[in-house]
Formats: C-alpha cells, sequence, structure tokens
C-alpha cells in the first residue's frame, strides 16, 4: 500500500485527528512533529482528490471534512456543497487537544516541590490502546509511536518549556503520571540518598525504629500508646532533623550490618545510607544537616562524612558489611576464677581460627537457623578481676561475638567456655572498629 491509500483506508473508516493520523506515519521525515504530518497529509489529499468534484472525490473529501481538514471544509464551501461537521477522534477521542491543559495541572500540581529532572508517564485505557492496534494492523504500520508516547513526548516538552526542569529517564527527581480522560495526575517523589557514618555512645538504642510487639505500632497500654519498645532509634534521631530540612514524610536508615541495642559502637563508626522519603527540598547543605544531628541528639550519636550517595550504593553497604572486618571490646566474667594461662590459651586457640556458629538461640526468631562460618583473627585479653578479663576481637563481619564468648550451648564451635572450659558470658560489648570496603561509583 502507498502512503495515500494507507491513509485514505485510515480516515475511510474512522474519523482521526491530526496528531493520531500523523503518527501512523511517525517513522517517516523525522524532524517534524505528527500534528505537522497529519496536517501534511490531509491537505495533499484535499489537494490530490479537488481536481473534478466526482461522485468518489466528493465522498473522499467530505471524509477529510469529518476529520478536521480546513482545507476541505473550504473546498466544499467554495463549490457550495455543506460540508460535513467534525468528528471526535476514533483513537484518542480528541484528549490530545488537552495536552496544553494538563501540562499547566502537572506544573500546578508540583509546586512547593522542588526538583529538576522528571519523568512522564501517561495512563492510557485499555480499551483506547487496543484500538489503536488493531487500526496500525489494518494497514500495516510498523514500527511508529503509540498514543501514550504522544502524551508523553508533548506534556514533558510543554513543561521543560515553562518551568527549568529536564526530561531525565534514568534517575528522575519526580515521576509524573496524568489520565488524559480522567484529568487525574499522581507523582511520585524520588527519595534521596545520604551517606554517612555513625557512632552510637548509649547502651540502650536500637539502630532502627522498633515497634511494640504487642500492638506493632498502634499504640497499647504495655507501650504507653507510644507503639513502639523503644522510644528512640538512630534512625529516628537523624529522621527529625533530615525531615525537617527536607520537607518529607519519612525517613529509612540503611545500615552497613547492625550493633547489638546494648553495644557501643565507637571508633570511626558504622556505615549507613539514610534514606529521605518524599523529599520537597533537595537542594540540601549536608554539612548543615550534620551539624544540626550532631547538635540535636546530644551526645546520643554523631554522625560524620556526609555525602550524596544513591540507592545502588545501600545495597553495596549492606552487602559489604557481611565481609567487612570488624574490632570488638568485649567484657567477659566466667563463673570460676580465670588465671593468666587461661588467657594465654585463649588468645593462642582463637588465632586465625574458624567459627561454626549456629543461629544463636537469641535472634533464632527473626533469623533462618543455619551454620555460618566465621574467622576471628586476633584475640587479646587483659585482666579486670579475679573472674573478669576484658578482650580486643578481631573477626569476620557478621560474627556473632556474644555466642564465641558463651558458646551458646554448644551452637558456636569453639567457644571462649568451652576452651578454658569455665562458662563466660558477655556483660559489655562495643565495635570499635569497621574496615571499609570502598564503594566505587558506577556510570
Ligand atoms: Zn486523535
Ligand atoms: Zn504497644
Amino acid at each position: 500500500m502507498t502512503l495515500q491509500e494507507k491513509a485514505l483506508k485510515l480516515l475511510k473508516d474512522n474519523p482521526l485527528c491530526d496528531y493520531c493520523l500523523g503518527r501512523q506515519f511517525s517513522n517517516l521525515a523525522t524532524g517534524t512533529t505528527n500534528l505537522n504530518r497529519g496536517m501534511t497529509i490531509k491537505d495533499f489529499l484535499v489537494l490530490e482528490f479537488s481536481t473534478d468534484l466526482s461522485e468518489e472525490n466528493l465522498s473522499i473529501l467530505q471524509c477529510l471534512s469529518r476529520s478536521g481538514s480546513v482545507l476541505a471544509k473550504k473546498l466544499l464551501l467554495k463549490n457550495e456543497i455543506q460540508s460535513e461537521e467534525t468528528m471526535r477522534c476514533y483513537i484518542c477521542e480528541d484528549s490530545l487537544e488537552t495536552i496544553d491543559a494538563l501540562a499547566e495541572l502537572v506544573i500546578l500540581q508540583s509546586e512547593g516541590c522542588e526538583f529538576h529532572t522528571f519523568l512522564m508517564g501517561t495512563f492510557i485505557p485499555k480499551a483506547i490502546q487496543e484500538r489503536e492496534v488493531e487500526l496500525k494492523a489494518q494497514v500495516d504500520v510498523k514500527q511508529t509511536e503509540l498514543l501514550k508516547q504522544e502524551f508523553n513526548r508533548n506534556i514533558g516538552k510543554k513543561i521543560s518549556g515553562r518551568i527549568p526542569v529536564t526530561t531525565d529517564f534514568k534517575s528522575p527527581n519526580i515521576v509524573f503520571e496524568v489520565n488524559p480522560f480522567t484529568q487525574d495526575i499522581s507523582m511520585r517523589i524520588t527519595s534521596l540518598y545520604i551517606y554517612g557514618k555513625y557512632k552510637k555512645f548509649l547502651r540502650i538504642l536500637p539502630q532502627t525504629k522498633w515497634p511494640c510487639r504487642k500492638c506493632r505500632g498502634k499504640g497499647c497500654k504495655e507501650c504507653n500508646n507510644t507503639g513502639k519498645k523503644y522510644p528512640e532509634s538512630v534512625e529516628e534521631l537523624i529522621e527529625v532533623e533530615a525531615i525537617q530540612l527536607a520537607k518529607a514524610d519519612k525517613g529509612t536508615l540503611h545500615g552497613g550490618g547492625r550493633e547489638d541495642i546494648d553495644a557501643l559502637m565507637l571508633g570511626t563508626g558504622r556505615p549507613f545510607v539514610f534514606e529521605i522519603v518524599n523529599p520537597h527540598i533537595r537542594s540540601l547543605d549536608l554539612k548543615d544537616l550534620e551539624e544540626k544531628i550532631n547538635v540535636h541528639t546530644k551526645n546520643k550519636i554523631e554522625v560524620q562524612n556526609l555525602r550524596w550517595s544513591s540507592r545502588k550504593e545501600v545495597v553495596h553497604v549492606k552487602s559489604s558489611a557481611e565481609k567487612a572486618i570488624k574490632k570488638y571490646r568485649a567484657l567477659v566474667e566466667f563463673s570460676n576464677p580465670i588465671t593468666g594461662e587461661d588467657m594465654k590459651k585463649i588468645e593462642k586457640e582463637l588465632q586465625n581460627k574458624v567459627l561454626q556458629q549456629r543461629t544463636p538461640n537469641r535472634v533464632s526468631h527473626r533469623r533462618a537457623d543455619k551454620i555460618r562460618k566465621k574467622k576471628v583473627y586476633t584475640v587479646k585479653c587483659i585482666k579486670k578481676g579475679e573472674t573478669e578479663i576484658e578482650m580486643v576481637v578481631k573477626c569476620d563481619g557478621g560474627c556473632y561475638v556474644k555466642e564465641l564468648i558463651s558458646g551458646d550451648k554448644g551452637r558456636t564451635k569453639p567457644s571462649i567456655s568451652e576452651i578454658v572450659m569455665n562458662d563466660a558470658i558477655c556483660t559489655e560489648l562495643d565495635v570499635i572498629e569497621i574496615d571499609e570496603i570502598p564503594y566505587i561509583q558506577e556510570d
């Protein structure tokens, strides 16, 4: 079929607006718009079939008139023939005429929200999508645009012409979705990600929000209607300042591993990526944020090295925590007196030793029961009292140090209890160093 034949076939059966006709030929002659293509094709057909006003030509001119051709209407009028009324476009139902209005609605909706890049999406009802696909099949047009793409491109262009923002397909600040048939607009703001390290100076402070187990966050007698088992967490201490500065809804801390709730986090701190959800301000001064957090938290925690990060780095921070070598300080209490010989034995036996650790009893409710192999590199013991020592343990990330000490009823092997045949428990545990695996930014 020639272009002329295809266009005639399309228009004869169904009235099409300029956009929708032009779009069926969007693979031809780049550097123009579908709107112009459609208009040009219609004008060309009018010229082609106006040489004589035979019955056949007249019916073609009338069908062009039904599709809104101004040239056809003028020609018919000149020949004192009543032109047929313009009908609604068979594909888009004239919704493409609302592009300007939709762009304005999107801009209105995004007011008060800082963004520099965006992505436009359009919801087209299934029935309408099918109509266009069927039509394309009838005249065998391939690799041409769909209505959805026409909307996305045109609305996107209008928006970036009106306000200083650009389209970004990879990581837009906001994703809009419009429904041109209902004028509904939804907007999804992309989270902000901030990398940093935290230290924790408080012995009872969980890393993340800890909802009350009884009411699951709704609030009950047990939790004093707070919905929380612990009043604060590292996450919440950072969140308060972050969401205020970013005018956001909430924050989530993605930690590179986590210390026990009763362990301090010292040394250079633990890496994390903090996600700010639904931020209305994106250009934060991270130095200012760091200061605000550190002042506000009053020595409970300290954050440092804040810098911009990404969703991808969350994965890195979490997975590298498993591999990072860590140093702990532990206080150990024995049931019987401990000798210098015992301490030497502990240091020697655990040097470069691979432990077999079955999931500890205390965490078995939330972790799969399996045996993990973790290496201890060095142990240094200092005597503190007749039955008490302080130890510095350097071991693999994810090693359960409390169980390395107690043996967890034989679930961790070997253990300090076992080595010196003297029941030991850990009374205090602090993380004093985390070896960090550097993140190499892709792109
Ligand atoms: Zn249309
Ligand atoms: Zn509760």
